[in-house]
């Protein structure tokens, strides 16, 4: 194959261009790290100065690389196995389709029984608690060098297969954005297996370790404990049920695959999602009845409106003549898509954020509000849900034009129904 450098004609940066492409690749490792030893810190103040710096020697165990490694590999591996259906993703530039597996929650099952026959056979899972700063640090690494290994790789891929965003010819921002859009080796999907599998998973089974920590240090597990594990093992649980929902979404169908996923993947979501759990192992948290049923039915709400409204516009762009959404509102586009302006989508522009959004405040309420870590969360991904928004908005703009402006009129609302 011919060595391609070739540059996208439309080479809008995002993330702050260039200085964003250097800065945040340094940045969010650290913040990471910093977020992980402040929660098992006494104080667990982000705010703290001089700010808790982990010794050297707590960075580093050697059962870290393996254990990141196996995880991959195992995960790899039931991706492999011929389990489930599969599917065609969207039309590419070259007119073809692709196709994924669609066995991500069976290899959560099969995940979930292999780890139940190893907790049955004496498994120190709570060890997890204390190999976080490793984990943290190899799946940092790992995300370097496999972004690393894409950049390189890209410059093998046709031209078609590149990504709108990522081909500036600036090494440091295509590096962080990602010249391909679908990497691949052989009928692997290395973005489509990053974006719901190891990292997912992974982020409920150090959930998990947590809680057995918790059980070894007091006996049961708490409350709270029980509470975070449960909302976010439905989330997971949810996303990989939906796994066919992820081939229309922004991440595979747009941005290629570069340092922002592939970190995000790997280390970002398994260990910044998982600070609430980590954080009570060491702040335990009584939480009366009253307080774990409001916060239930928060949850419980957010979850309704996530799945609902993400359903209907998956059905929608699938079938829109399926009796479920064949009555609703809709405005035509010059591209033949059209958009719907009734519904769940008609109520604000991303009711589907708005869900998610509710229930990160759900997974923190039974923190307590003592401290400002556990919120970590939710103020992070209120940023970059709006963020993204933004960022959907211009590439709807720039799709739909007039249309969309007609429909940002009948709707005029983005997340929060009559704030924002
Ligand atoms: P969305 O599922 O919100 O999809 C946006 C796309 O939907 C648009 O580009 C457009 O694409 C289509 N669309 C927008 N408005 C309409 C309309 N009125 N009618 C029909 N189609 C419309 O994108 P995301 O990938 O951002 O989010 C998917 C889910 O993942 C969300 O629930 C989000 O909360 C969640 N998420 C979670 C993250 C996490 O870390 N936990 C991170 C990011 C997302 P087109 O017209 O081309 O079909």
């Amino acid at each position: 194959m011919k060595f391609n450098k070739q540059k996208s004609p439309q080479a809008e940066k995002e993330f702050g261009g260039t200085l964003g492409a250097t800065c945040i690749p340094v940045f969010l490792p650290l913040t990471v790290l910093y977020l992980l030893c402040v929660c098992r810190s006494p104080a667990a103040s982000v705010l703290q100065w001089p700010p808790v710096l982990p010794p050297t020697a707590q960075l580093w165990d050697p059962l870290a690389p393996v254990l990141i490694l196996g995880w991959m590999a195992l995960q790899s591996f039931f991706y492999l196995l011929p389990m489930g259906k599969v599917s065609e993703g969207m039309v590419l530039k070259d007119g073809s389709r692709l196709k994924y597996p669609i066995n991500g929650f069976h290899a959560l099952c099969v995940t979930a029984v292999l780890l139940t026959l190893s907790l049955w056979l004496g498994m120190p899972l709570g060890y997890l608690f204390e190999l976080l700063l490793p984990l943290a640090v190899c799946a940092i690494g790992v995300s370097f060098l496999l972004s690393l290994y894409l950049y390189i790789c890209s410059f093998w891929a046709p031209h078609h297969a590149l990504a709108q965003g990522g081909n500036t010819g600036n090494p440091l921002y295509d590096f962080f954005m990602g010249r391909e859009l679908n990497p691949r080796i052989g009928s692997f999907d290395l973005k489509y297996f990053c974006e719901l599998r190891p990292g997912l998973i992974g982020w409920v089974v150090i959930n998990l370790g947590m809680l057995m920590k918790e059980v070894e240090l007091r006996d049961s597990a708490s409350l709270a404990m029980i509470l975070v594990n449960s909302f976010q093992l439905l989330y997971v649980a949810d996303a990989l049920w939906n796994e066919e929902a992820v081939l229309t979404t922004m991440d595979i169908v747009h941005d290629g695959f570069g340092f922002m996923l592939v970190f995000g993947d790997l280390a970002w979501v398994p260990f910044t999602y998982s600070l609430q759990a980590a954080f009570l192992v060491v702040h335990p948290q009584s939480l009366s009845l009253l307080g774990a049923t409001a916060i239930v039915t928060l949850n419980g709400a957010g979850y309704y409106i996530f799945r609902k409204s993400n359903s209907q516009k998956n059905q929608f762009r699938r079938d829109p003549t399926h009796p479920s959404v064949a009555n609703l509102e809709t405005i035509a586009t010059a591209t033949g898509k059209r958009l719907l302006v009734s519904g769940w989508w008609g109520l604000v522009r991303h009711p589907n954020y708005l869900g998610d959004l509710l229930m990160a405040l759900a997974w923190s309420l039974p923190c307590g509000f003592n401290h400002l870590l556990p919120y970590f969360y939710v103020v992070y991904f209120t940023i970059l849900l709006i963020h993204r928004e933004a960022r959907d908005e211009r590439h709807c703009r720039a799709k739909y034009g007039l249309a969309w402006d007609s429909y940002c009129r009948r709707v005029p609302y983005r997340i929060f129904p009559y704030i924002y």
